[in-house]
């Protein structure tokens, strides 16, 4: 199906793009359109005006500066998926960047328009949440930064306001000792993900010091799995810790579980352990 019909402005910076939210009533903003043309397709999504960012040289690229790892909002997943200093400083966001959708998907469409549709069944905002990472947007009222796990609200609900840009994402950069991994079962046809876990951990003297862990794909936004942080603390990550730790991942999944064609709630909560125990077991090895 062809999408309505709708007004279309390109916008050359990222102030231009704010003002251009603002003058437009029911604007969306296009970024590679992989998600959003195909809502606007189907009519389920259908905007009077789209303000084109993919453009807007400000906001792409990679830049390492000390602990920090900033990532241009408009920053597409196969940058990420090539980038030397990402393999280096946050190895974690092109291994799960390699695996989105198919190169086609992975050329057009960025890390901001990925977040930002924060589609549960996405790669990025897993790996967002299990890094910690920080969420740069701009707005009428100026500049803010929001944390990844204030940052997905609900099913493609987003804590940006209506008149906000996503600027860039900061993420902290592997420190010695440290050990990340994605995992996820993908769907044949879309590679998008059914289930997804993303793993950090922290070693120290031959015990985890620190873990974060998010999943993805089960309930509407993706969820910390405390629980699983909180049995592999203080434990050196041998395969007995990493399988029990994992089974804790029902306890912090207690909200209502997606069911869909796909796959049945029950089968996405069995999934996320074996999946968590799949990421662990990836990171702690890297841990070394
Ligand atoms: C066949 C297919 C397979 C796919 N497989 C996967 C997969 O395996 N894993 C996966 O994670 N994704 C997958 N995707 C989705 C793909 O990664 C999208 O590109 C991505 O989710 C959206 O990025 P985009 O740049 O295309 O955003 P767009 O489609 O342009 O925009 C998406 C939404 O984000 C908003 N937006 C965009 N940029 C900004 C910004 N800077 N500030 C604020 N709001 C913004 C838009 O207004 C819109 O609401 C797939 C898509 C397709 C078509």
């Amino acid at each position: 199906m062809y999408p309505a019909n709708v007004a279309y402005h390109r916008a050359s910076s990222v102030a231009e793009a704010v003002e251009l939210l603002a003058e437009n009533e029911d604007s969306k903003l296009l970024a590679g359109g992989h998600s959003l043309i195909p809502l606007m397709r189907l009519r389920l999504a259908s905007p009077a005006s789209l303000i084109d960012v993919g453009r807007i040289a400000e906001i792409q690229g990679i830049s390492v500066c000390g602990d920090c790892v900033c990532v241009g909002a408009l920053t597409t997943h196969s940058t990420l998926a090539s980038s030397c200093d990402l393999q280096s400083a946050c190895p974690i966001v092109p291994e799960a960047a390699a695996l989105i959708g198919d190169p086609a998907v992975r050329n057009r469409g960025t890390i901001g328009g990925n977040l930002a549709h924060a589609d549960p069944a996405s790669d990025l905002p897993t790996v967002a949440v299990a890094l910690g990472a920080t969420i740069k947007a701009t707005g009428p009222n100026g500049k803010r930064s929001i944390c990844a796990g204030d940052f997905f609200q609900d099913l493609m609900t987003t804590a940006l306001d209506d008149g906000e840009v996503m600027t860039a994402v900061c993420l902290p950069a592997i420190q010695a000792g440290q050990g990340m991994a994605y995992a996820k079962m993908l769907h044949p046809a879309s590679r998008y993900a059914v289930v997804s876990a993303a793993a950090v951990v922290t070693v120290e003297d031959g015990r985890c010091a620190a873990a974060s862990v998010a999943v993805g794909g089960v309930e509407t936004a993706p969820a910390k799995a405390s629980s699983v942080e909180a049995a592999l603390t203080g434990n050196a990550l041998d395969a007995g810790v990493i399988a029990c730790a994992s089974a804790a991942v029902a306890d912090d999944l207690a909200g209502d579980a997606i069911d869909d064609v796909f796959a049945s709630g029950e089968y996405r909560r069995a999934m996320a352990e074996v999946y968590v125990r799949r990421a662990l077991t990836s990171a702690a090895e890297r841990a070394g």
